[in-house]
């Protein structure tokens, strides 16, 4: 029998006084919880809420279409107050790794244009984005890719969400990996599928399984549900895993990413996929515990009327 999550809405008054105190910091996901399309309901005042009352607050998103500047500008023109440094996103943990590293050699990268961007702010060469033209005759691309990976000085691979992904990228990609000797490879995410009540979007999860099966190589991955992207923020002690609350949309990738780091967990019913989460994952009965939530809320903004 799995455990059953709390509903932040039957606590009394005196329970959600307790249960607030029980936090001194707060990670939460941006889509789903802070916005979709347009901001949800209620969240910048609840993100707000928490700030007065003393919360340090963190944006931990798996997006890779956008670089963390053009987050913080959605998040900021959303009505959120909030840091440019407090915004954790993969494209930024990707280029402060291969800064420790000291990388020199150029990146190919599977991925949107916000993956180049962010690599060229940070003084590293890349090509990639886009779509690429496919070749009639497979010869033409073997011999185009052999002559070039003589020249290229490609050092490391990266997969993102790309919706121009073709069998040449995938063809490259696995080439650079294989030929080349200590060739990093990395990923911004690990999410399956964007789920949406009428349609479905697959996402980065698809396309990094796809070269690590020609490569016979896992892939690093940078983004939640890895506990190593805020591991230096618990290190520093700028975090105390047991008095920090992760709040998420998707329990495989938020409340695992909560778990798996020491946190508590909140899973907010604004998501997406929330019919999904809340229907299938949480009553489930092999679901995996990491899954399961600490505490349920309908949305963030209801925490503003709860207290
Ligand atoms: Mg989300």
């Amino acid at each position: 029998m799995n455990k059953k999550p709390t509903d932040l809405v039957k606590l009394t008054k005196a329970e959600m006084a307790k249960w607030l105190n029980g936090f001194d910091t707060v990670l939460t996901d941006c889509r789903g919880v802070l916005w979709l399309d347009k901001v949800i309901n209620g969240a910048p005042d609840a993100i707000a809420l928490l700030k007065t009352l003393g919360k340090e607050v963190y944006f931990v998103t798996n997006n890779s279409k956008n670089t963390r500047r053009e987050i913080w500008q959605k998040a900021t023109a959303s009505g959120f107050e909030i840091d440019e440094s407090h915004i954790i996103a993969p494209i930024n943990s990707i280029v402060e790794y291969l800064q420790l590293r000291n990388f020199r050699k150029k990146v190919y990268i599977i991925g949107a244009e916000a993956v180049s961007k962010s690599l060229t702010e940070a003084g590293i060469e890349s090509f990639g984005p886009g779509a690429e033209p496919t070749p009639d005759k497979l010869d033409d691309l073997i011999a185009q890719q052999v002559a070039k990976q003589q020249t290229d000085n490609v050092g490391a691979v990266i997969v993102g969400f790309d919706k121009h992904f073709s069998f040449v990228k995938l063809f490259k990609a696995c080439n650079y990996i294989s030929s080349i000797a200590d060739c990093l490879f990395m990923t911004t995410n690990a999410d399956k599928m964007l789920r949406f009540p009428a349609y479905r979007i697959p996402d980065t999860f698809a396309l990094t399984a796809a070269v690590e099966a020609c490569v016979e190589r896992k892939a690093l991955q940078f983004g939640k549900p890895n506990p190593e992207i805020c591991q230096e923020l618990i290190r520093s002690g700028k975090i105390v895993p047991k008095r920090t609350l992760m709040i998420g949309d998707v329990c495989e990738i938020d409340m695992l990413f909560g778990h798996k780091c020491g946190f508590q967990t909140l899973l907010v019913g604004s998501g997406p996929s929330s019919v999904y989460e809340f229907n299938v994952v949480l009553r489930s009965p092999k679901v995996n515990p990491e899954l399961i939530p600490d505490f349920v809320v309908p949305s963030l903004g209801h925490i503003t009327k709860l207290i």
